[in-house]
């Protein structure tokens, strides 16, 4: 069968495949640990779910306006000030089928083949495929440990051509949890202004932070940015409403008229039922976000330390999101390693790392690779301490048998 270029060029997504290989090991019976995952391991909150129900039962089962109902689209208003002080009219915001079609739909209505769109590796794996599919072009930066996975302003300057259209800020970040000060944000703010690139600023990780860190984006520190930011956002994360399919993007009217546009000729309304479940997220009470993040804040200081004692591994703290993302370069050193390394034809150290992982110690982790970086793993501690506890054992006694 031929199919189009667009589609031959893309990879499916290696954080759901390695999602899905954990499930089937588990379903054939096999103790598998799973640190792959990428969505909170709570249930929903029950007022959320009685607010689906509600919406059920009194026949709110109907197509809606193709960007939200105007009750989602004030809830998402009052949000933004509440939250972040900013000021965004309804007619600035539109409801998408969650926070990855958000970033999918702009692609799509921004980049004519060619156009590129800078975005700082590691990053979330979907960004480059969705530039792609819609014939842009993803310009990547590499950043590592020693800038906290953070681009520098001098890098920004230096990846920018005249056929830059975007930059992605993913602050706090998924794979590495960094967070982007306000002075970097302000540096940012300055180039992009500058030169008139936008800022798409994925907050989808805002509420989950740590150390006492507050949220910023590079609205909220440089507010002359706001008619270049499209700030993209949902509730999958913070309410744990992944299943849902919720998320939302704020910018200037034009965009979110062309957004509209393209979603009433594809996907037309997210549910019906969902977006009233999430008028009730965003409105209703907030402590359920803080009783998540005191348990991700255990398991962070759990996962990290416990990484950092075993061979091989260097951990950074995140200062948000649920992902540790070690450094594993001190394993390819490991006596027994060169030998053992031969077993995997995975391209890469951490494609080899994790095959090794999950063969040895029915561990599941996401290589690095997948994010533009071949050093580290991506382990998701959206999951139970004894989980972290009992991975950390296996991790260990697996590294063991090749130090
Ligand atoms: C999870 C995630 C999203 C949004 O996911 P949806 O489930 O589509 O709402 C967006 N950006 C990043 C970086 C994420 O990790």
């Amino acid at each position: 069968m031929k199919f189009s270029r667009r589609i031959e060029k893309v990879k499916p997504s290696p954080t759901l495949a390695i999602t899905a290989l954990a499930k089937s090991m588990k379903a054939q019976g096999i103790d598998v640990i799973g640190f792959g995952s990428g969505e909170p391991d709570f249930d929903t909150p029950r007022s959320i779910k009685d607010a689906a129900i509600r919406a059920i039962e009194t026949g709110k089962t109907k197509y809606t306006p193709a960007g939200g109902i105007p009750e989602l689209k004030n809830a998402i208003a009052q949000k933004f000030a509440r939250d972040n002080q900013l000021k965004y009219t309804p007619a600035e915001i539109t409801v998408n089928c969650g926070g990855k079609h958000s970033f999918y739909n702009l692609m799509q209505i921004l980049l004519d083949k060619g156009d590129e769109v800078i975005i700082p590796a590691p990053y979330w794996v979907s960004y480059p495929a969705m530039v792609e599919l819609a014939d842009g072009k993803p310009v990547i930066i590499q950043t590592d440990e020693l800038s906290n996975f953070k681009m520098t302003s001098e890098q920004l300057k230096k990846a920018i051509t005249r056929k830059t259209r975007a930059v992605v800020i993913n602050s706090p970040s998924n794979p590495t949890g960094s967070m982007y000060k306000k002075h970097e944000l302000k540096a940012i703010a300055d180039i992009l202004l500058e030169k008139g690139i936008i800022a798409i600023s994925d907050d989808i990780y805002e509420s989950i932070l740590y150390d006492g860190n507050n949220f910023e984006n590079i609205v909220t520190v440089a507010p002359e940015m706001k008619n270049l930011t499209v700030v993209l956002n949902g509730v999958s994360k913070a309410y744990s409403m992944t299943g849902w399919r919720i998320g939302y993007m704020a910018a200037d009217e034009d965009i979110i008229k062309k957004a509209e546009v393209l979603q009433s000729q594809s996907t037309s309304n997210p549910a019906s039922i969902s977006q009233w479940a999430a008028v009730e997220a965003l409105t209703g009470d907030q402590g359920v976000i803080t009783e998540m993040v005191k348990a991700f804040t255990r398991r962070r200081s759990l996962i990290v330390n416990g990484l950092n004692e075993i061979p091989g591994f260097s951990c950074l703290n995140p200062d948000g999101a649920f992902y540790a993302y070690p450094n594993i370069e001190g394993i390819a050193s490991l006596p027994g390693w060169k030998d053992m390394e031969k077993n995997f034809d995975n391209d890469d150290l951490s494609g080899r790392f994790c095959a090794y992982l999950l063969e040895e110690a029915k561990v599941a982790a996401v290589p690095g690779i997948a994010f533009g970086t071949q050093k580290n793993l991506r382990m998701s501690f959206a999951t139970s301490d004894e989980n972290i506890s009992e991975g950390l054992k296996r991790i260990a006694e697996a590294v063991s048998k090749i130090s």
